[in-house]
């Protein structure tokens, strides 16, 4: 598996469909990466996508190519193949635990997930194993972005504590912690803008411009 060379020691991971990536994926990498001081963000596009209904899913080539155009100016974001490399569907578990192992324990992997996402995080595969490998950073909205993922880590993740000192829920030693960060809600989805583009209103608001020249020059979404 390739990654790249200079992603530092506080690494976080955004995984997720990306079909196609938005601006609102940006901002949440943005406001994780300056709330818990990570050296980059890995962008992993899932191969096949666990928890999605079955819509035709883009062709993962197409995911990645516009992840790629996405963050090629900014400095510290960089996207992953390695959800392709594997067979059947993308479990984050799976994807954790893999970069664990090829980056070592000096590097700290800060789970990306949205308040919603974490909520559900029940019914994910071996939910509480994702801690031994990496913290999780949940976003949610600014006014009950604490409260909301309180009570998800209080049914979940028994013998987590907010720890008012560090901002964080903290568990057993040697255990990833559980950071909420706040950011103002960005009202756009991949969905959305699929359905934009089939019904040929314009996405340039929501994605940046290369990604919207990809779409239009491959007739995705039509
Ligand atoms: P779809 O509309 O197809 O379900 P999506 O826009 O939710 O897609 P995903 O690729 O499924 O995009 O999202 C990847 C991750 O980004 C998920 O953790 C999701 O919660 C988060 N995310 C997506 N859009 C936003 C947004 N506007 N604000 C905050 N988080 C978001």
């Amino acid at each position: 598996m390739e990654l790249p060379h200079n992603l530092g020691n506080r690494v976080g991971i955004l995984g997720g469909t990306f079909d196609p990536v938005h601006n609102g994926h940006l901002a949440v990498a943005e406001a994780v990466r300056q709330a818990l001081a990570l050296s980059s963000i890995l962008f992993v596009p899932a191969f096949l996508p666990p928890h999605k209904p079955t819509y035709a899913i883009s062709p993962f080539v197409h995911r990645t190519a516009m992840l790629e155009l996405a963050v090629v100016d900014r400095t510290g974001f960089y996207v992953s193949r390695l959800e392709a490399e594997r067979e059947g569907p993308s479990y984050s578990i799976d994807t954790l635990r893999t970069l664990k192992h090829a980056l070592g324990k000096n590097v700290h992997l800060f789970f990306i997930i949205g308040m919603d996402a974490f909520a559900e995080v029940f019914t994910w595969k071996e939910q509480s194993g994702l801690l031994d490998h990496a913290s999780f950073a949940v976003v949610g909205r600014l006014d009950h972005c604490r409260q909301s993922c309180g009570q998800t880590v209080a049914a979940n993740f028994p013998g987590y504590t907010f720890v008012e000192a560090l901002g964080s829920w903290q568990g057993e030693p040697n255990h990833g912690a559980i950071h909420p960060v706040a950011m103002a809600p960005i009202m756009v989805s991949s969905t959305e803008i699929r359905e934009a583009t089939r019904q040929g209103k314009t996405i340039r608001h929501l994605v940046p411009a290369t990604v919207a020249d990809y779409i239009e020059f491959h007739g995705l979404y039509r």
